[in-house]
């Protein structure tokens, strides 16, 4: 993996990621496809909206359809059929929200898999293995995720386990093809952030994630965190804030020097009619939208917008239709694909603050998670 900057505008950073299968340029957004598909979704779409790079997830990979499967066919990329590059989540998050059926030790987890049932254990090692064997472009450590409000004694423990494990997952991981990185935790003490982003950054990782952070806390919270882990951030790796797919929220990230970003929340939010647009989100299957001639947002270039009425895509997710699904989630992943293009351009132009102040004068109401 290489990282090399193009261009600078303040704290705000225009870079090229060289990957395995493929170029990124960033301030880049991943779109989620958890079992190797973004939802509603088929890959040549998911391109031509936009996409660079997308996510699938090593846990549920791993339970479904199982790693013998997938490396009978030489990896999730030739399994999938995907020749951009991937971005595997370690499935930390995903395992940690399981909340009453996780037993966590300082040598892994052991869980219980929603689907069937049975009965896993997952150490830093494992889950390393696991991505070795998916063939992702980018692995990600297995991180002890802990829920909000958690006190400083609890926060300190579990910190000092992710740096224990990511110490581990380095050990374990011997594919020179496939780049890894670290993620940093500390909950929502300024202290053991700080902390947990100098363990981790001491580490040769190829880059960093910020995790737990935009899982329920107010919008200053998370600008406030944001602040101290991005002052301690090594400036020649490419830092990834997890899960956050909101337009504000990712330039406010982006101006602060975050590189890439993913979330499940606009394909899931447009399954449901809520679509992003220049002027905030608004939700589809409002009946105010049943006769609207004009596209879901009149500024967007996307083909949805084109080409489709609101009153036609209203009346699709009201019957819940599959194209309606399909039309909603194209427009809203173009959507936040062309955010960080006009972002790119606008470091490229050191131009961002004025672009970013735009965008915001211009949306009225806010996407809320
Ligand atoms: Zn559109």
């Amino acid at each position: 993996m290489q990282f090399e900057f193009l261009k600078r505008d303040n704290a705000a950073r225009n870079g090229r990621l060289v990957l395995s299968h493929g170029t990124v340029e960033t301030p880049v957004f991943m779109p989620v496809g958890t079992n190797g598909a973004v939802k509603m979704c088929m890959h040549d779409c998911v391109k031509r909206a936009g996409a660079q790079i997308v996510l699938a997830n090593a846990f549920h990979l791993y339970i479904r359809p199982g790693l013998d499967v997938i490396s009978s066919f030489g990896g999730l990329h030739e399994f999938a059929s995907w020749d951009i590059p991937i971005l595997t989540d370690s499935g930390g998050y995903q395992i940690f929200s399981l909340s009453k059926h996780v037993k966590v030790d300082d040598d892994g987890v052991t869980f219980k898999a929603p689907l069937d049932g049975t009965t896993h254990r997952f150490t830093p090692e494992k889950v390393m293995e696991i991505q070795q064997v998916i063939g992702s472009d980018i692995a990600m450590v297995l991180d002890e995720c802990l829920a909000p409000g958690n006190d400083r004694k609890t926060t300190e423990i579990s910190l000092k386990r992710t740096t224990d494990w990511a110490k581990r997952s380095l050990k374990s991981h011997v594919r020179n093809d496939q780049a890894l990185f670290g993620i940093t935790q500390g909950g929502f003490f300024k202290e053991t952030r700080m902390i947990s982003t100098r363990e981790i950054t001491s580490m040769p990782f190829d880059g960093f994630a910020i995790g737990g952070l935009s899982v329920g806390e107010d919008l200053k919270t998370t600008l406030k965190m944001l602040d101290v882990i991005m002052s301690l951030m090594p400036e020649d790796k490419p830092r990834y804030l997890m899960g956050v797919g909101d337009p504000l929220l990712m330039l406010e990230a982006v101006e602060r020097g975050v590189d890439m970003m993913d979330c499940v929340l606009p394909t899931r939010m447009a399954r449901h009619g809520a679509v992003y647009t220049s002027h905030g989100k608004l939700n589809i299957r409002a009946s105010v939208y049943a006769f609207d001639k004009s596209p879901l947002d009149p500024e967007c270039t996307c083909e949805v917008c084109q080409n489709y009425s609101r009153g036609y895509i209203h009346h699709l997710i009201k019957r819940k239709e599959a194209t309606g699904m399909m039309l909603a989630t194209y427009h809203n992943m173009y959507f936040l694909h062309d955010l960080m293009r006009k972002a790119r351009k606008a470091i490229h132009e050191r131009s961002f603050s004025t672009f970013k102040r735009d965008f915001l004068n211009d949306i009225n109401a806010l996407p809320k998670e």
